[in-house]
């Protein structure tokens, strides 16, 4: 078979040749240690936890080296593809502050563009061109049918399934049919004509993994489909090589298919990169645990984050002592320290799958948070009202001061601090008496079976005389109020003689904090009162009244 003129039968509009993309798409200058790593997501719109974690080390990895940290778009699989699904990615990765230093966005495109592979389809004619002028690649028109019959026979024969050696009958047309066949219309791929020997064995030495021995790739696989396109694997060779990746960090979904990828970097001339294959994220269950389902589990969903305000630190930070368990250990010793210091190291990688686990992602979050300003609390809280709560919004961009006076009561910065909030949707879930609008208010009230509703009626009549809200010693005027209706102004007092008295001041403020609140415990009740304004305090004990009444 004249090779030569069989990759100009199939291609005859590729004139550009690899020496050219080498030189189109030169080596990068960059020191030897320099890592330059990528993130590859197709656009279909949904961002997995588990691609924020790949997204996360390989940044990191590049970053830690100096190096360069890109965007890819894996387009070639128009079926799968929504739309906005590429925006959706980059703003996500934004909003967890993932910048990258080149990609298909403004300002991003550098001499490696396109970054989308859609946009790249020469590129890859052109370097299967090439293989097949040296006997590597051929046209196949073997229709679904024809290779289902080849898959039966195989399962009869309890051989390897595929197409590949004696079943790959379309290894030996002849330049004669193939030409009938494009003449007469017939659609076909682009195969492999893989050299690999059944048998074989390769060793992969994956970083995190250590040796791992292969059987070698003897499958012819699709290099191009019948439109053109290329497949997941030949893009990925072709890409990573002209795009100057040294290191690629993936799913450990796609280990299997390191002996296939190795091979086509071979027979491309191209030196392959650095491998490392990540665990995927776990959820415990039951005894065991099982991956992160986009189906069954909501938090599989990176959305599902932001939707819920988690702080983006705090989920990058929980990410991190994931990726390394000594990173904790790092935090500790060094609290002044951004997580951007930290050294992050392919050996300490979990081998098996990393558990996800939501009880202490919230504590690293109520850590987190709890780190925060007051002010940097506020400007977050308002970035993520804005698209998340409007309610929520509105109130902290049109009463700054108020909304301020609230963080400081949740946080009680000065005294000690509370490390309640983990995430920004728990303002309205927990401290609803203060965000809700008043309309949308459901206070169920905590209340204590000790006090009777003539007892605690008494209390929030007498309190609605004078709630106290201008005065600047609140609580000596509700101990006042309380010894008048019988109740001991002094714990301590209180607990030696209790026979003397109704109560203490204490059941007098619970009372009143339970009309307010709905809540047996909450922060400062007098600057709650004052944040939520005298009106809506008169409304609230008003309807309290009501409820103890019925
Ligand atoms: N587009 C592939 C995916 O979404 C990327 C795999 C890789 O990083 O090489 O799974």
């Amino acid at each position: 078979m004249d090779y030569e003129k069989l990759a100009e039968l199939i291609f005859p509009d590729i004139k550009g040749t690899v020496e050219d993309l080498e030189q189109r798409f030169p080596e990068r200058d960059l020191p030897a240690e320099a890592k330059v790593t990528r993130f590859a997501p197709s656009p279909t719109g949904y961002m997995h936890i588990g691609g924020l974690y790949a997204a996360m080390i390989s940044r990191k990895l590049a970053r830690q080296s100096g190096g360069v940290f890109y965007l890819r778009i894996e387009d070639t699989d128009k079926k799968r593809e929504v739309e906005d699904g590429v925006s959706e990615i980059i703003n996500a990765l934004k909003k967890f502050g993932l910048e990258f230093d080149e990609g298909p966005f403004a300002g991003g495109e550098t001499v490696y563009a396109p970054y989308k592979q859609s946009e790249r389809k020469e590129i890859y004619q052109i370097c299967v061109k090439a293989l097949m002028k040296k006997g590597l690649a051929y046209p196949c028109f073997e229709t679904a049918e024809e290779l289902d019959a080849i898959r039966k026979r195989q399962e009869e024969a309890k051989v390897d399934i595929g197409y590949y050696g004696e079943y790959a009958a379309a290894r030996n047309l002849t330049y004669e049919e193939i030409e009938a066949n494009i003449k007469a219309g017939m659609p076909y791929v682009v195969r492999l004509k893989s050299p690999g020997t059944p048998g074989q064995y390769i060793r992969y030495t994956d970083p995190i993994r250590g040796n791992i021995d292969m059987p070698e790739n003897i499958m012819d696989v699709v290099l191009l489909k019948s439109d053109g396109i290329p497949t997941y694997h030949f893009a990925h060779a072709v890409d990573d090589h002209f795009m100057r990746t040294n290191l690629v960090i993936r799913g450990d979904e796609w280990l299997a298919s390191y002996p296939l990828h190795k091979q086509l970097f071979e027979l491309c001339g191209f030196e392959p990169p650095e491998y490392v294959h990540i665990s995927p994220i776990m959820k415990a269950e039951g005894n065991g645990k099982r991956k992160l389902s986009k189906r069954k589990d909501p938090e599989a969903a990176v959305g599902f984050y932001l939707e819920e305000g988690y702080p983006s630190e705090s989920v990058l930070e929980y990410l991190m002592t994931i990726a390394n368990s000594n990173y904790e250990e790092w935090h500790a010793a060094h609290p002044d320290k951004a997580m951007d210091d930290f050294v992050l190291s392919l050996s300490k990688m979990p081998v098996s799958g990393a558990l996800f686990d939501m009880i202490k992602l919230n504590d690293v979050s109520k850590e987190m948070i709890s780190s925060f300003t007051t002010e940097q609390c506020y400007e977050k809280i308002l970035v993520w009202a804005k698209e998340y709560n409007q309610k929520l919004y509105q109130f902290a961009a049109a009463r700054k001061d108020d909304f301020i006076k609230t963080i400081e009561l949740w946080k009680m910065a000065g005294s000690k601090a509370r490390k309640d909030v983990a995430k920004w949707s728990d303002l309205t879930e927990m401290f609803g008496y203060l965000y809700v609008p008043e309309g949308e208010l459901e206070l169920d009230y905590e209340i204590d079976e000790k006090y009777s509703s003539s007892q605690m009626a008494e209390i929030i009549r007498e309190y609605q005389k004078d709630m106290f809200l201008d005065s600047d010693n609140w609580f000596g005027q509700m101990k006042e109020m309380g010894e008048k209706l019988g109740y001991c102004p002094n714990v301590k007092e209180y607990k030696k003689h209790p026979e003397g008295f109704r109560g203490s001041i204490t059941d007098v403020c619970t009372v009143v904090r339970v009309a307010v609140t709905g809540k047996k415990n909450s922060p400062d009740l007098f600057t709650i009162m004052s944040v939520i304004g005298k009106d809506r305090t008169e409304a609230r004990l008003k309807r309290f009244l009501e409820q103890i009444q019925e």
